[in-house]
């Protein structure tokens, strides 16, 4: 019981271990000693903590601790793709999952920010589960620091086992703003993992108060999920919509770009679902839509889950969907589905045990009626 009360330096951003350590009246520097035994060295005590003095090693043993989420489980894919299902501090079904998909000289890290989430997107299987809880910024971070172990011993000067971090797992990470925020600091922090900020990517369904506020904390990159060329589809498909619709979304993108001190372009993430977004009138809608937007554009097709009610599109009407984008001048990429022998793609996250929530139960039963 005692452990529960130690801090778990783990999730604490630079400021806030700095400022953890002066409270313990230890200096500025030995932060940042212990900042890279964990981020960069994979520490999980203070013992391996070799230049840092025997008599601190054991004050903060007292006091602090090291604490990643528990892995439940790892898989590995033929393709290479790594997926892990992560037990957080709750209850015993409150997981979440976290997949790396390789890519030639690239190795994306998909990290999750909440167990389920408010938002409840008409064909996101996270949506149906209802929102459970935030994670904290050491479940987040965690996720990163688990992923690097998994390779073996972490090594600074070592090959990059994770170049890319995408919050596009379960979750929409700014309605867990300070944690997410906490945690992506640490990924591009110099002292901890020190990847490029075009290298991390925060995704968002659109809580346009909340992209003005990121801004103003970090620079990351920015991924919409806009899935949708009108509000008329989007308030269906991404009830958010209806509380800030897309004019003033595309608004808070511009804020966004020109606040950044570089130049930057946002990624418009759509989902194509068969017969609902997918022809040719929206795609021309869509490329009329973002023209004044600095943008690429990822088309996502539909990954089924159960009772789902959509179907992905076949590859033709994929293709056309893409040439109209393509050629009114977008670059425009699909994503191809990795890691299916281990259920790690897109919206199929954390599947089957969760499914029994009482929110699904109902959606199943609504979908049963119509
Ligand atoms: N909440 C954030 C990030 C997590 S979702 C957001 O919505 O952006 C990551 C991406 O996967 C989003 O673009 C989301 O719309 C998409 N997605 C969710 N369910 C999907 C599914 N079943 N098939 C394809 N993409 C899906
Ligand atoms: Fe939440 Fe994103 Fe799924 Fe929408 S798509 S329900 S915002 S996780």
């Amino acid at each position: 019981m005692t452990d529960t009360k130690k801090v778990n330096l783990l999730g604490l951003s630079p400021e806030k271990l700095i400022a953890f350590f002066e409270s313990i009246g230890e200096k500025k520097f030995r932060a940042t000693q212990v900042m890279k035994w964990i981020h960069q060295k994979g520490a999980e005590n203070f013992e391996e903590m070799t230049d840092v003095s025997k008599a601190l090693r054991a004050k903060l043993e007292t006091i602090c601790e090291i604490r990643a989420p528990e892995v439940v489980s790892q898989n590995i894919s033929s393709d290479g793709t790594r997926k892990w299902i992560i037990r957080t501090e709750g209850g015993k079904n409150d997981c979440v999952e976290t997949v790396l998909i390789p890519d030639g000289d690239r190795a994306t890290l998909c990290v999750s920010s909440q167990v389920g989430c408010s938002l409840d997107c008409s064909f996101c299987s996270t949506g149906k589960q209802g929102f459970n809880r935030n994670l904290t910024p050491a479940e987040i971070i965690g996720q990163v620091w688990i992923a690097i172990k998994s390779f073996g011993p972490m090594d600074p000067n070592g090959p990059r086992r994770v170049t890319n971090v995408v919050m596009m797992g379960m979750g929409e990470p700014l309605m867990n703003f300070e944690p997410v925020v906490d945690a992506m600091i640490l990924m591009m922090h110099d002292n901890a993992y020190g990847l490029s900020k075009r290298r991390v990517t925060l995704s968002t369904s659109g809580v346009v108060p909340k992209i003005y506020e990121l801004v103003k904390r970090t620079d990351v990159s920015l991924a919409i999920s806009l899935h949708a060329p009108n509000d008329a589809l989007r308030n269906e498909l991404v009830p958010i919509n209806k509380k800030y619709p897309i004019a003033q979304l595309l608004e808070a993108c511009q804020h966004y770009l020109a606040n950044l001190p570089d130049k930057r372009h946002i990624t418009i993430e759509y989902t194509l679902m068969s017969g609902v977004n997918d022809n040719e009138e929206q795609a021309y809608e869509l490329a009329a839509l973002l023209e004044e937007l600095e943008c690429k554009v990822n088309l996502i097709p539909f990954n089924p889950f159960p009772h789902s009610g959509y179907e992905k599109p076949s590859n033709n009407r994929t293709r056309r969907f893409q040439k109209i984008m393509a050629d009114a001048g977008y670059t425009v990429t699909v994503r191809t589905t990795r890691g299916d022998d281990i259920d790690a793609a897109c919206g199929q996250l954390v599947g089957d045990f969760q499914d029994k929530t009482r929110r699904s139960q109902k959606y199943i039963e609504l979908r049963e009626v119509k």
